[in-house]
This record gives structure tokens, C-alpha cells and sequence, in this order.
């Protein structure tokens, strides 16, 4: 980030935080008319069953007036209901669920709630970028473990080494964007153990709770013994319905944690929007068959896209889970990721994120973030392009 683009006014805590590689990659594929395989956003919506709900709900007036502050009941009750079928959890919808204007504003609320300005927040990097912001905002900052090696699992022993005294909170992404990892049981019960020795509070993003493949099953941390006093969970119907401009999102915990994401939540969006929140509630009632043929159309874009990609040179780690395959182009004769992805968009009329732009350690320095969650004439014409301008191998 240079400095002339840095809003002069902008307070010395966010100067780090005034762009983000998305919306830099976003605008430059637009520019260029590159095909954008940057930005996780699907380019198909999602089940009409849930558009014509918004729009019953804003005819037949569910919401088009303030919400309750924590979420329409009937949401609320959704939630609680979708956490007990999926996860087995036992949720109170009136005291263990509040909604939020999508997962962002749950992240940012309970960074707010339950952070102290000097407090420390613990995160796997490469990272969400959203989680550095937050934790800025809320005047704390944060120490980074890595996510390393050929297929960017967790470096358990630098995570028990990250904790200090002044360690307050961990958060744990899985599935995980960007790296497209799931935490594996074994790596749970670890950060378990980590979060429970050390008393430490755990803000568990599971937004792609429903996007995982083969047998990469998600688990929320929360069912882990110990574990649910301590945990605030958040969930994204965005994501889990192919709705991302919709912004109807969840936390969910015991109610003296909920109790105080709720203080700083109503004095940021006050209340989310109404009829989309009656429609994401419509949608977590879906059977089971909604959820698996998701994954599973999912999944074959994720195969299209990383076989894609092995037969261009990249080393592909297999994806487990969310929108994202990661993929290590340096076998292509690329110095880094970061090189790569400034070299495509002129060259070969396509846009990726580099994982050095999510990362403060640059062991993934190596990786290019891509998306999957796009039709797959946009996949096909994305591998198509790369083919013709990457040298011949
Ligand atoms: C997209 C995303 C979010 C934000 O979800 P919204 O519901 O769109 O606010 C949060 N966490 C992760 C890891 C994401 O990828």
C-alpha cells in the first residue's frame, strides 16, 4: 500500500488496512476485461426458492420495518434449529443467537465485545483480511501462526508458542479461506487443548460450514468438550446459499458471550436487513439434499479448476474445503505468487490473489489464491487463457 493513496485523515490504527487485494484485483480485472478468478463471489445465485421468499417477504411485509434487534424470531429459531440437525448443539434461539449484517459485522462485533485495546488475538496466516482490520479497530493486536509447508497445514507447535500472557482470543477459520484447508480432528482437539490450558476465548469462522468435499467433514470446534463456554460461532447465509450480496449472517454461543457481542452489535448496524433475513431463515429449513448437491456441484468445479491448473505446471494441494484452491506456482519458473499475479492480468487477461497479500510470515509466498464458485465456461476460459500466454512446458 503506498503512502499517497493512504487517506490523509484516516486514523494512524486502520493505515494499514485501506485497501483490500480484492477490490484492487476486482478493479483491474474490470479494467482489463480479465476473467476474475480473484474475488470469492459465486456468478450464479443462489435456489429461487429462497428469491421468491425475499420477495413474499417485502410484499407480505416480514421485516420491511425495523427487525427485532437480534434477529427475526423466526431466524433466530432457524439457527438454533440448523446448529441441532447438522452439529447436535443444543442452542436457546433467544439467548444463544444473534443475527448480524452478514459474518463481517458477527467478526466485528465480537472482536469489539470480547477484545481490550493491548489485548493480543491469535490467527493462522495466510488469513481472511477482515481479521487484522477487526482486530485494529478494537485496538488489540494480533500474532500470526502459520499455515506452512506443501499443503499449508497448521504449525501446531508455533501456535502453543504464540501464546502469551496477554493472549485473549484465538480465531480459528475452517474450512479456511484463503488455503482451502479443513482442520483436521486431530488439529481441533489441539487447538483445543491450546484454547482451554490458556483460558483463551475462540472466534470460530465457519462461514463455509457447508462447503467441504470427499470425506473433509466440518466439524465446529464448539462440540468439542470444554470448548462451547468459550467459543462464538459465526455463519454466513451468503455463503451457504450463493446469496453474498444478501448479508444475513450469525453468531452463536453460550449467552454470556452472545449477551455481550449483542451490546456492541446493536450500536453498529442497529438491525440487518429484514426480508432477507425472513428468506435465509426459509433457506436453513432446505432438506439435507440442498446442502449435498451444493457440495457437490461445488466440488466439480473445484476438480475442473485443479486439474486445470496441474496440466498448466502449478503443484495443486487437494482443496478440502470453500471456494478456493491454492495452488504453488513455482514450479512454473515464477519467483513468488505475488510475481505471478502481476504478471497475468496484462499477459494472459485473467486475475488470481497471491497468498502474500493475506500473510505477515510469507511462508505461502509461493501460493496463488483461485476461485472456483464461478460458472464453468468462466473456469474454462480463465485455464484456456493461462495455456496460451504461460510459456510451453
Ligand atoms: C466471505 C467470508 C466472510 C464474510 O461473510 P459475509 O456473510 O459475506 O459477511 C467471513 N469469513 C470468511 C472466511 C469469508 O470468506
Amino acid at each position: 500500500m503506498s503512502p499517497e493513496t493512504t487517506p490523509a485523515h484516516l486514523v494512524e490504527r486502520m493505515r494499514p488496512h485501506s485497501r483490500t487485494i480484492f477490490g484492487d484485483m476486482s478493479a483491474l480485472a474490470t479494467r482489463l476485461g480479465a476473467v476474475n478468478l480473484g474475488q470469492g463471489f459465486p456468478d450464479e445465485d443462489g435456489p429461487q426458492v429462497l428469491k421468491d421468499a425475499a420477495i413474499g417477504a417485502i410484499r407480505d411485509g416480514h421485516g420491511n420495518q425495523y427487525p427485532p434487534a437480534h434477529g427475526l424470531p423466526e431466524l433466530r429459531q432457524s439457527i438454533a434449529q440448523h446448529q441441532r440437525r447438522f452439529y447436535g448443539l443444543e442452542l436457546d434461539w433467544q439467548t444463544d443467537v444473534v443475527v448480524t449484517t452478514g459474518a463481517s459485522e458477527a467478526i466485528a462485533a465480537a472482536l469489539l465485545a470480547l477484545v481490550e485495546p493491548g489485548d493480543e488475538v491469535v490467527l493462522f496466516d495466510p488469513y481472511f483480511d477482515l481479521y487484522p482490520a477487526d482486530v485494529a479497530m478494537a485496538g488489540a493486536t494480533w500474532v500470526t501462526v502459520p499455515l506452512a509447508g506443501p499443503d499449508l497445514r497448521p504449525d501446531l507447535g508455533a501456535l502453543a508458542a504464540a501464546i502469551t500472557p496477554r493472549t485473549r482470543l484465538l480465531i480459528l477459520n475452517s474450512p479456511h479461506n484463503p488455503t482451502g484447508i479443513v482442520f483436521t480432528r486431530a488439529e481441533l482437539a489441539e487447538v483445543a487443548r491450546v484454547a482451554i490450558e490458556n483460558d483463551l476465548l475462540v472466534l470460530a469462522d465457519e462461514a463455509y460450514e457447508h462447503l467441504w468435499f470427499d470425506d473433509f467433514r466440518h466439524v465446529p470446534i464448539a462440540t468439542y468438550p470444554g470448548m462451547w463456554e468459550r467459543t462464538v460461532t459465526i455463519g454466513s447465509g451468503g455463503k451457504s446459499f450463493s446469496f453474498t450480496g444478501w448479508k444475513v449472517g450469525w453468531a452463536t454461543g453460550p449467552r454470556h458471550l452472545i449477551d455481550a457481542v449483542k451490546v456492541v452489535r446493536q450500536h453498529l448496524s442497529f438491525v440487518s436487513s429484514g426480508p432477507f433475513q425472513w428468506a435465509i431463515s426459509s433457506g436453513l429449513q432446505l432438506p439435507d439434499s440442498y446442502f449435498d448437491d451444493f457440495r457437490r456441484d461445488l466440488q466439480s468445479r473445484r476438480d475442473m479448476l485443479s486439474l486445470g491448473l496441474r496440466n498448466l505446471g502449478m503443484r495443486v494441494p487437494l482443496t478440502q474445503g470453500t471456494y478456493f484452491v491454492s495452488a504453488d506456482v513455482t514450479a512454473l519458473g515464477f519467483a513468488s505468487g505475488a510475481q505471478f499475479c502481476d504478471w497475468i492480468p496484462e499477459n494472459a487477461g485473467v486475475v488470481a490473489i497471491p497468498m502474500s497479500a493475506l500473510s505477515d510470515h510469507h511462508d505461502a509466498d509461493g501460493f496463488v489464491r483461485w476461485a472456483f464458485c464461478k460458472r464453468t465456461e468462466t473456469l474454462r476460459e480463465g485455464l484456456d487463457r493461462l495455456a496460451e500466454a504461460l510459456p510451453r512446458r
